[in-house]
């Protein structure tokens, strides 16, 4: 049985209701879930599964075949199968994924302003080192661009709107998204996450208001072949 992936209805919300479906190589399996597993370049959650009896604390969260594993260690007595327990996840670990996630998106809207016809690729999303790639060329003073597209994203950041999400069809996604990318499945609704007009197909989780993000500085831009990186970081 797939996990129901509660954090993709609602981003802001961080604990929920579940029950324990299946317990396996250490790892916790429910039937529903607001933890976030790695995936789509952002990292896993953390935080604590409890109820009257039993805790244990989420170190690690990974997608398995459409189900969500839990694994950590048990802080107290050992959960069984059917038990109904309780999630929670660590905010403060939550809101800095979000916001670097959320920032890589701004830098798509930034670059979108600048009219750099570049076609988004992989994002990465760790605090560690974010960036985001495109396939497209840089025809410009690397530096210059840099300074541009950071004082673009800083202008944008400025703005109270709330993101939204909306599933649709794959064949309204253009309607809401500047770019469609191939991978997305065929035959199931996709998550659109709108902010403002600018609609993104993502799964991650993503800021409430754009002005949570905070102030983004553009480190670097560089061109490989025909990928470009533009590397990123958000303030702590
Ligand atoms: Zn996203």
């Amino acid at each position: 049985m797939e996990t129901k992936l509660l954090y993709m209805e609602d981003m802001q919300s961080l604990s929920c209701t579940a029950k324990i479906t299946d317990i396996k190589d250490g790892g916790i399996l429910l039937d529903q879930t607001i933890f976030y597993p790695q995936g789509g370049g952002q990292p896993y959650d953390t935080g604590e599964i409890t109820s009257d009896g039993s805790a244990f604390d989420v170190k690690e969260v990974r997608f398995d075949n459409g189900q969500v594993v839990h694994y950590g260690n048990t802080r107290k007595d050992n959960f069984k199968i059917g038990d109904s327990v309780e999630c929670e996840v660590n905010q403060k670990r939550r809101d800095l994924h979000s916001r670097i996630h959320s920032a890589g998106h701004v830098i798509d809207m930034g670059l979108k302003e600048c009219s750099i016809p570049w076609v988004p690729g992989k994002g990465y999303h760790f605090p560690d080192g974010p960036y985001v790639e495109y396939e497209g060329n840089l025809n410009d003073d690397g530096e210059r661009l840099e300074k541009q597209l950071e004082d673009t994203c800083n202008h944008i950041t400025q703005s109270d709107v709330r993101t939204k999400i909306v599933m649709t069809d794959l064949k309204n996604v253009s309607d809401l998204c500047h770019h469609v990318p191939t991978y997305l499945p065929k035959g199931r609704p996709v998550r659109v996450v709108l902010y403002g007009d600018f609609g993104v197909p993502c799964g991650g989780t993503h800021v409430e208001k754009i002005s949570d993000i905070g102030k983004i500085t553009i480190r670097k831009i560089k061109q490989k072949k025909s990928t470009i990186k533009v590397s990123y970081q958000i303030n702590s």
